[in-house]
């Protein structure tokens, strides 16, 4: 039966941004029964990513228009956020054409944030406009009060001597401020400020956390005396996490080898879609893993010089060779009883969903946050890039379900010992500090559960939301 409301969604190049639209509009069509198109903007670059697209669209559940690409060559800008911006916009009317081209136009849109130009199609056919944040409600906080930071802040906002202050949220310590806003003067700071301002236009945002997790920040957003003044209305409707790629989890030789180590004793280490360290780092991550005698599986990336080297190049096979080979010498002999390293890609939500898993060593990239707290698992938190090390500030130091290295990954080469320290903190070490973070893990995952089950906060949430969409 065809539901009153057709939802479309536009997902920008990413897995990052991929996964969480493809699980928002399963949801809606499977417990909302809503019919729903996705747009997807490919990265055009990445065998794991055309494996995804393939899925969702043999799965049947909505339907799936992948955009065709846009002239990009004579875009010089190099920052991943200004060349997404520029994709994105250059993929408005490529949109445009695909919607006059339906037969029955959607009525309502979800772009996420990096397609909230596309609501200018929106407008043209008369739908809805709502945006679709896959991260955090302090990361959603910061991208819609920039524009006042902007005109309020004089000189860098990493050179201020005080945090950042957001209305009725957690200040942002300078140096947590988010990538593309740290220098002032770059393509891509003033594309992020279009982008919060783009949000701010919207009729809605939906973001992927939820009330019991992050109550403060969200009652600011929806508060007309704080940030509700320049923010259209917050839904936490999360943890939208994928569900795992297979349902036996793989059959291959990782999820047999996981299948025969002890409950919660092996940690899953990896940078995300698109972290990579550089050489020094990954030879100290090495011998921490192995100083801190525990079980491992590692995602390894050839290093490079950017910390977010990899971001469209995820999983297409021309590196699967070489990553090892940047292993110390003997490692790979010497772990193999207690470690498994894996070139390039896994599938994360399988890895984590394993009972062996014990502990995440993560980029702290929003979605693998969600998805280790939706497993239970404590985390070591390392973030790289993007609004990272907001995610890290608040998951080892508000919340408390994760540790950190004492310097930045991205400042400082972070020592084996220190490395070996934090997996032990997690893993194994009775003292009050590991004892509280394993427990809040536990704490976390119930707390997720509720959150989504009949009653709960984002429950309800979603089902006001749906309603707003004229079902
Ligand atoms: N992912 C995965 N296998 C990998 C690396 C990443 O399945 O080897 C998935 C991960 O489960 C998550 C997404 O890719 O859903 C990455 O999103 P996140 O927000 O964590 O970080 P980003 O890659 O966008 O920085």
């Amino acid at each position: 039966m065809e539901s009153a409301a057709h939802v479309a969604l536009i997902s920008s190049p990413g897995m990052g941004h991929l996964f969480p639209a493809l699980e928002l509009a399963t949801r809606l069509s499977t417990h909302h029964r809503l019919t729903v198109t996705v747009f997807i903007v490919p990265s055009h670059s990445s065998s794991a990513e055309n494996k995804v697209i393939a899925t969702a669209q043999a799965a049947g559940l909505f339907t799936v228009v992948e955009l065709p690409p846009a002239d990009m060559s004579d875009v010089t800008e190099s920052s991943i956020v200004g060349r997404l911006a520029i994709t994105m916009r250059r993929h408005v009317p490529i949109f445009r054409s695909a919607v006059s081209a339906m037969t029955s136009p959607p009525s309502v849109l979800i772009a996420d944030i990096f397609a909230v130009e596309s609501f200018a199609v929106a407008d043209e056919f008369d739908m809805a406009k709502y945006t679709f944040v896959a991260s955090n409600a302090w990361f959603l906080a910061v991208m819609v009060y920039a524009q006042v930071w902007d005109r309020e802040i004089v000189g860098q906002y990493v050179d201020q001597k005080e945090p950042l202050q957001i209305p009725g949220c957690e200040p942002v310590r300078p140096c947590d401020v988010i990538d593309p806003l740290l220098d002032r003067t770059e393509l891509q700071y003033s594309e992020i400020l279009k982008l919060g301002m783009g949000i701010a236009s919207s009729d809605g945002v939906l973001v992927n956390t939820w009330d019991e997790l992050q109550h403060r920040t969200l009652a600011s957003l929806n508060d007309r005396y704080l940030l509700g003044k320049i923010s259209p209305p917050v839904y936490s409707i999360g943890p939208i996490v994928r569900q795992p790629g297979s349902k036996k989890g793989g059959s291959s030789e990782l999820f047999n080898w996981l299948s025969k180590q002890p409950s919660e004793s092996v940690i899953y280490v990896s940078f995300g879609s698109g972290g990579t360290l550089s050489f020094e780092q990954m030879t100290e991550v090495a011998h921490g893993l192995e100083m801190s005698k525990q079980r491992f599986v590692w995602v390894v990336r050839a290093p490079k010089v950017r910390s977010d080297g990899a971001y469209f190049t995820t999983g297409d096979g021309s590196e699967e060779q070489s990553s090892a080979k940047f292993l110390p010498e003997g490692f790979l002999e010497r772990t193999s009883e207690v470690g498994f390293v894996v070139s390039m890609w896994a599938d994360q939500t399988a890895v984590l969903g394993s009972p062996a898993v014990g502990g995440f060593f993560t980029h702290s990239g929003w979605n693998s946050a969600l998805e280790g707290i939706t497993n239970g698992v404590p985390m070591v938190v390392w973030p790289l890039y993007a609004e990272q090390r907001l995610n890290a500030t608040m998951l080892a130091e508000e919340i408390g379900v994760a540790v950190r290295s004492k310097e930045l990954p991205t400042k400082a080469l972070i020592e084996r010992e220190e490395i070996a320290a934090m997996v032990r903190k997690i893993m194994v070490e009775e003292d009050d500090e590991g004892k509280a973070i394993r427990a809040k893990a536990k704490e976390l995952q119930r707390s997720a559960e509720k959150a989504l089950a009949e009653g709960g906060s984002s429950y309800h949430n979603f089902a006001r939301v749906v309603k707003l969409f004229g079902c």
